[in-house]
């Protein structure tokens, strides 16, 4: 799951850099309104941790542009400004939580969870089908019944392929969600598909049908009905 921290505070910066990463996210930051939009405008992000007050201008701007551009995107406003005006001024231009300073990071993580569950999942609990079943909160996944051990990066692109069942991804649509930024400095191709492999392998090796298909030239599907 990929986030986007806007902050400009230094020190809260750093903290929500470590510990969200420490909770298994791949988390980018930006420390002011242009480095911001230009972020928000280039890459896709599962969820945006935004603060109001920024060098540049306001955060809101990052909120509004978010809502036009991808409703999917989970929008999480932190602020310091304890008003109810900027409340509720977040909220109407789509925000989808506001969380005031300060805050506890755990308390932070779980209104992020709740908030990516509700959007990538519509606020199901579990997904399942037929055989597998996936709890996305809980970063779980069961064949039969039995647990499936997988890799932090596994669960990840498991995830992103089950949130978009059936809908063809691009490879680099997949890379650049699991792997963010990093996946730049390697061979995207060979990275992904032995990923997969392993993945495909780990869920086969349980008694699960293959759910996800090459589509030949462009990526992966994950598909309900295998
Ligand atoms: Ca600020």
């Amino acid at each position: 799951m990929k986030l986007l921290v806007i902050e400009d505070e230094p020190e809260l910066r750093r903290s929500l850099h470590n510990y969200l990463t420490d909770v298994g996210f791949l988390v980018e930051t930006a420390t002011d309104l242009p480095s911001a939009r230009e972020k928000v405008a280039a890459h896709d992000y599962d969820a945006v941790l935004v603060d109001i007050t920024l060098p540049g201008g306001s955060g809101l701007e990052i909120v509004r542009a978010l809502r036009e551009r991808d409703p999917s995107t989970g929008v999480l406003i932190i602020s310091a400004k304890g008003s109810l005006d900027d409340k509720v001024h977040g909220l109407d231009l789509g925000a989808d939580d506001y969380l005031a300073k300060p805050f506890h990071l755990p308390e932070l993580v779980a209104r992020l969870r709740a908030l990516l569950r509700r959007k990538r999942f519509r606020g199901r609990r579990a997904i399942e089908l037929d055989e597998l079943r996936v709890l996305p909160e809980e970063r779980r996944v069961e064949v039969n019944g039995a647990p499936v051990e997988l890799t932090a990066m596994q669960m990840d692109l498991l995830l992103f392929l089950v949130a978009n069942t059936d809908r063809v991804l691009s490879r680099s649509a997949i890379v650049e969600h699991v792997w963010g930024d990093l996946g730049e400095r390697f061979d995207q191709n060979d990275m992904l598909y032995s990923h997969l492999k392993n993945l495909r392998k780990k869920l086969a090796d349980k008694g699960c049908r293959d759910h996800i298909r090459t589509v030949y030239g462009i990526g992966y599907k994950f598909v309900s009905q295998p």
